[in-house]
């Protein structure tokens, strides 16, 4: 995709609405491209639309989003306090995982979304956006319970809500622990990562690019 150097949430947005840039396009009803506010301290980072989000355009607004509104009502957030985006832009049939040239085709979108909001937290919901933003292949279930140094902000990974309604109490409990985490980055009061896992969490913008995950070319 191209964002057309957007300047502005506004002309990003305008120009998503009509991509076509990967065959993710010919099954949508709407493209999700992102809601709230556009100067949060906070961007919730998910996977791809499910069908009410698809219907609605609107990310996290099926039970999964319900589950999310309730993790950030317990850490004093509402929905209308942070930004939240998707990886992919556009509703995987039947909803499968999104492919890997889908992403790439739709990643600018994220890094420009990120880019203009320019927030104190990046939290990414499941394996797919922590591992494209960690630029990592290890998986959420290790990532996760860690606050990590960013781009010059702090990225918690945790998992995806929908992991937590299928799975034990202890999926929830760990979230909630990752929420906590967040809370406090939006503060400045946290210890952050110091494991070896290999991510880009150290990452600043005079890395190379191309060795990054968002923002390799
Ligand atoms: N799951 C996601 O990852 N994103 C949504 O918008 C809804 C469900």
């Amino acid at each position: 995709m191209t964002t057309d150097g957007a300047t502005t949430m506004d002309e990003l947005r305008a120009t998503a609405i009509v991509c076509t840039a990967c065959r993710l396009a010919e099954g949508r009803t709407q493209v999700v491209f992102g809601d709230g506010d556009p100067q949060a301290d906070v961007v919730f980072v998910g996977e791809a639309p499910g069908q009410r989000e698809d219907e609605q355009g609107i990310p996290f607004v099926g039970p999964s989003g319900k589950l999310l509104d309730r993790l950030l009502a317990e850490i004093g957030l509402e929905r209308s306090d942070v930004y939240i985006a998707n990886v992919v832009k556009c509703r995987p049939p039947k909803n499968r995982d999104p492919r890997p040239d889908e992403i790439e085709a739709c990643k600018g979108y994220l890094r420009e979304q990120l880019s203009l909001i320019d927030p104190k937290v990046v939290v990414t919901l499941g394996n797919f956006s922590s591992k494209l933003l960690l630029n990592t292949e290890t998986g959420i279930t290790r990532l996760r319970g860690t606050a990590y140094e960013w781009w010059g902000r702090y990225l918690v990974p945790t998992f995806h809500p929908a992991a937590a309604l299928r799975g034990s109490a202890q999926v929830l409990e760990d979230m909630r622990f990752d929420f906590g985490l967040i809370r406090d980055a939006i503060t400045g009061n946290l210890p952050t990562h110091t494991d070896e896992t290999e991510t880009d969490a150290e990452a600043t913008p005079d890395d190379d690019p191309e060795q990054l995950g968002l923002f390799g070319a």
